[in-house]
């Protein structure tokens, strides 16, 4: 298997893009990776589209914890949380918004195949405002079961796969008594996703559509002039 490397594309730092719709799906989905991404100099913003107030200082705690030295920029909505589908409209103009601010390299949002409303809800936006960036959807175990086919594969170290379970349960406190928040459902999926592009853990995501250069561009150099 053929590794490639998650690097900026110019002499910037590499500018992520994440969005959940919920405080704590980033993480459960992508906090392997974005631990992984902050270990680099790297510009993130960072946006959840619902959330109490209570939820929201949690979110506001975790992306700073999972990305401690990130130029970090925090957008926090309260649109209803499980009705996303309803407020198609303000995700679409918040998702704009944040589209005519910054230009990511890379977006990690939930996936348009998510079998929940509010996470799908956002999975189908993505690709209609932002048309350029690699974007990759991240998967939260739930209830309803729908676990997919994952395109790519993020391989974590056993400590950095510790290292974000131990995140989640002291930055989501709210959560911890959820008869499925726990290490075995986080750990137990990432080492499912570890075996199969054989590393002990992993995070996986479905990319829909990838460009791949044939040789290495120059640094600055434009994808119009390749
Ligand atoms: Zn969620």
């Amino acid at each position: 298997m053929l590794s490639l490397p998650l690097s900026a594309p110019s002499a910037e730092p590499l500018s992520v893009l994440t969005i959940g719709a919920h405080p704590d799906d980033i993480e459960i989905g992508a906090g392997g990776l974005l631990l992984g991404l902050a270990e680099s100099e790297l510009r993130a913003r960072y946006v959840v589209l619902t959330g109490t107030a209570e939820r929201q200082q949690e979110a506001r705690n975790a992306a700073r914890s999972f990305m401690p030295a990130a130029d970090l920029t925090v957008d926090l909505f309260d649109l209803p949380e499980g009705r996303l589908p309803v407020a198609w409209g303000s995700v679409k103009e918040i998702l704009e918004g944040v589209a005519r601010s910054c230009s990511p390299d890379v977006i990690i949002a939930p996936s348009s195949d998510d079998a929940h409303q509010d996470h799908r809800t956002i999975g189908e936006l993505v690709p209609t405002v932002f048309r350029d960036q690699l974007y990759l959807a991240y998967e939260i175990p739930k209830w309803d079961g729908d676990m997919s086919r994952p395109s790519m594969y993020v391989p974590l170290s056993a400590s950095t796969a510790h290292r974000k379970v131990e995140l989640l349960h002291k930055c989501f406190p709210s959560q911890r008594d959820r008869d499925w928040w726990d290490e075995d459902v986080f750990l137990g999926l990432a080492r499912l996703r570890g075996m199969e592009c054989r590393a002990r853990y992993a995070e996986a995501f479905r990319c829909a559509k990838s460009v791949i250069v044939p040789s290495a561009p120059t640094l600055g150099t434009s994808r119009e002039e390749i």
